[in-house]
């Protein structure tokens, strides 16, 4: 069965016709990033935009997936908290979430992580960034070498105001001699979150191979487990003595 991917970008910089990234990406950042995780058998992926209604997020189109990818960056503010809520709670009970660059203030990504999310930041057109693996075993660094570069980067710097990532499996290095937690992943109840900061919107960098790659791993590996039934109330009582797992 495909994992079920609704890829979600707020979809204003490329309506704004002086702004570069509608050239970059003529079908939108999430058309393209639709189109590449398609080519994957396992994956099933579909679009959801800010200006829809309830930002193309209804109660069955996140009954509906897996995983959800949030491209982000000038109307973090337009996002209703309602739509954030239930989008928290989905992870909750198991959706995976993808944050991608400037996703990083969102704010589904601020409410997961509970800090401000804050970073260092420098937008160069000529600057490259090297992207290290720094857990290779991990599935979300699958099929990459030791590490990629990004020919033409925003520079994301440390501090990253996060929490204590779960796993960190990619960490990147800018010519400033700052280095960035690029790649990191977390849990929150039952649901998987991965943050990837390459991405930046006038660069063609959804493009790139390696960059694909892990996104789409990122998506394979934040799918829900099918691990059975967990009850999701905060405070389960069992009328019932269970069976003794030894009599
Ligand atoms: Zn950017």
């Amino acid at each position: 069965m495909s994992v079920k991917v609704t890829v979600w970008n707020e979809f204003r910089h490329e309506k704004d016709p002086n702004h570069p990234c509608g050239r970059v990406y003529p079908k939108g950042i999430h058309g393209c990033i639709a189109d590449f995780l398609n080519q994957n058998d396992g994956i099933e992926a579909r679009t959801a935009t800010l200006d829809e209604p309830e930002h193309g997020l209804t109660d069955e189109v996140l009954e509906d997936t897996d995983v959800l990818t949030w491209w982000g960056h000038m109307a973090h503010h337009e996002v209703s908290d309602a739509v954030v809520d239930k989008i928290q709670q989905r992870v909750l009970n198991g959706m995976g979430l993808i944050l991608l660059h400037s996703a990083h203030f969102s704010k589904i990504f601020r409410r997961m992580m509970g800090t401000s999310c804050g970073l260092r930041w420098r937008e160069l057109a000529d600057e490259h960034e090297r992207v290290w693996c720094v857990d290779p075993s991990h599935p979300v660094a699958e099929g990459l070498g030791e590490c990629f570069v990004v020919p033409h980067t925003e520079m994301y710097g440390e501090h990253f105001d996060i929490p204590d990532p779960d796993a960190t499996v990619f960490i990147s290095w800018y010519k400033g001699g700052e280095v960035f937690r690029s790649g990191c992943c977390w849990h929150r109840g039952k649901g998987k979150i991965f943050y990837f900061s390459p991405g930046h919107e006038t660069f063609p960098i959804y493009k790139q191979e390696e960059v694909q790659k892990v996104i789409t791993n990122a998506v394979l590996w934040a799918a829900p487990a099918k691990n059975g039934v967990f009850p999701m109330t905060g405070s389960v009582h069992a009328k019932v003595p269970p069976e003794p797992y030894e009599k």
